[in-house]
């Protein structure tokens, strides 16, 4: 019994390599994913590989697609900083950041060196811009080498937004009792049920969907606000990403779980008209009526132009958090309590 126990256990034992970190059992190692150049500049994603002492599962961890969602890119940094390979069973990859040229350039939503949002073109293209390259080889190295996915993001810089994860059904109930477990271990109390997302492997725009799509169960979690790092922020990513390690048995320990979610079945965007000046009147996380008025939009002398309501009952998710607003662009996000999830 020992032997194969030990015979179990020594096979499993091998190094793990993602771009240029390879990382032997029980040991972290950092480098990067190198894309080339090809019609637009080369990029270099961060990465650190965990190989746990113990065998088990591949877990990716991936922050930065939008550079200046900073709370959730500062909370991967911590669990950089935080986990132990000689505890882990299994093996964690972390890309801290996706979007270089964004975080550097403080530039939101999109990579500066395309224009397109980097959680919108997967599984990616190897010969379109470095968008589609960057995405195309976290497909490869990344999504089709884990088992499980977690996807970071939070309010961006011109969103005040409260803390929510995503539930991605897929129709498999085997694959939906595992992303709502993982949601409730990651320990936010809103979760969005997101069941119209593509199920084209080949089409599937987000992260998390690449891998839903691949039979990897993923979730996408949000926290932190309009540039903040603030420490409760980071420290509720940094938490849920350590409890959904323990749901997985790749920490030891029991997860803590929600005790009473609110799941939101719909969110409604209210857009602005036009061009002008936004002034919110709620605060994020606020729960509204039907016609409640969640902010207003002026010229540029004053003068209101555009009274923004809530189209529905439910909660704030976020509001926009600076003065600048463009026609059809999102005033908040109001995501509507479900007791069917
Ligand atoms: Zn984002």
């Amino acid at each position: 019994m020992t032997c194969v126990l030990f015979s179990a256990f020594a096979s499993s034992q091998q190094s793990f390599t993602v771009g240029t970190a390879t990382a032997a059992p029980g040991q972290k190692a950092l480098g990067f994913i190198e894309v080339p150049a090809r019609g637009d500049a080369a990029a270099s994603i961060p990465v650190a590989v965990f190989q746990g002492a113990k065998p088990g599962p591949v877990l990716a961890l991936v922050s930065g697609s939008h550079g200046t969602e900073y709370a959730s890119i500062i909370a991967l940094e911590r669990v950089i900083q935080t986990l132990d390979p000689a505890q882990i069973s299994g093996t964690v990859i972390v890309l801290p950041l996706v979007n270089v040229p964004s975080f550097l350039q403080k530039v939101p939503h999109v990579n500066p060196v395309d224009g397109k949002s980097m959680n919108r073109f997967y599984p990616g293209n190897a010969e379109g811009t470095q968008t589609d390259r960057v995405s195309y080889a976290i497909t490869k190295q990344v999504v089709e080498r884990c088992d499980y996915l977690i996807d970071y993001h939070g309010g961006d810089l011109d969103e005040n937004l409260r803390p929510y994860s995503y539930w991605p059904k897929s129709g498999n109930a085997k694959q939906d009792a595992t992303t709502h477990d993982m949601v409730m271990a990651f320990g936010l109390d809103h979760v969005i049920v997101w069941s119209d997302r593509p199920k084209d492997p080949a089409a599937s725009r987000f992260l998390d969907n690449t891998a839903n799509t691949r039979g990897k169960p993923a979730i996408a979690v949000e926290a932190g606000y309009s540039g903040t790092v603030r420490p409760e922020d980071v420290s509720a990513l940094l938490s849920g990403t350590l409890s959904v390690m323990r749901y997985l048995k790749m920490l030891p320990g029991a997860p803590t779980v929600v005790e009473h979610p609110v799941f939101l079945g719909k969110v409604d965007t209210v857009s602005s008209e036009q061009d002008g000046i936004f002034y919110p009147t709620v605060e994020r996380g606020t729960y509204v009526e039907p016609g409640m008025k969640v902010g207003y939009v002026t010229d540029y002398f004053g003068k209101v132009i555009q009274e923004a309501k809530a189209p529905a009952a439910g909660v704030v998710l976020y509001i926009c958090g600076v003065p600048s607003m463009k026609k059809g662009d999102a005033i908040a996000n109001i995501g509507e309590v479900t007791t069917t999830p």
